[in-house]
């Protein structure tokens, strides 16, 4: 995900290339990928910079939000982000970003080499959509608030008793046997 811009940049402003991606991601310690991104990039030479357009979707390990078991899932990643030149494509001159009247937009930057790595900004648009909740199927079972079986994977005798908040049922365990201690 390491692309050179160097001939895109001495390109007419408007000019695009077009890439699939189709590249190993290891896990970060945000953002748990199991696989290859894949998908479609698009760079195009823009006044200052290169805007990039991604549409990506790269597996993801996650853990089910009801029966706490680990599941992968696809993440889908659209990415529109623009980069900036740090050395100037003819001069080799390092570009001040002072010299920029940029706002606060978050802008990423090409490195000397005039190389875009996509690398951070797939990172970045990962966290904002891994699921708070995941569930590895609409339909999971969840865990039995009362004795902790695994729905999915058996039933258990509690069924049918009215819900209690896990944690008092923990306390009901602990207070009898903190009594006969004392
Ligand atoms: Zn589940
Ligand atoms: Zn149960």
């Amino acid at each position: 995900m390491l692309y050179n811009v160097a001939q895109l940049l001495k390109s007419p402003v408007g000019a695009t290339r077009d890439y699939l991606l189709d590249e190993p991601f290891g896990a970060t310690e945000d953002v748990p990928f199991a696989g290859k991104i894949r998908g479609h990039v698009r760079l195009t030479h823009v006044n200052n910079g290169i805007v990039v357009f991604a549409q990506l979707r790269g597996p993801v390990t996650l853990v089910c939000s009801r029966c706490l078991e680990p599941f992968v899932s696809d993440l889908d990643l659209s990415l529109e982000e623009r980069y900036i030149p740090t050395v100037d494509i003819y001069t080799g001159i390092p570009v001040h970003e002072a010299e920029e009247d940029e706002d606060d937009e978050d802008v990423y930057t090409l490195n000397a080499h005039h190389e875009l790595d996509l690398h951070e900004a797939i990172r970045q648009q990962a966290v904002m959509n891994i699921p708070m909740q995941p569930i590895h199927s609409p339909d999971c079972a969840g865990l039995c608030p009362i004795c902790g079986v695994d729905r999915n994977v058996q039933p258990c005798t509690c069924q049918d008793t009215p819900p209690i908040d896990p944690r008092l049922a923990a306390l009901g365990r602990l207070l009898p046997a903190e009594g006969r201690d004392g």
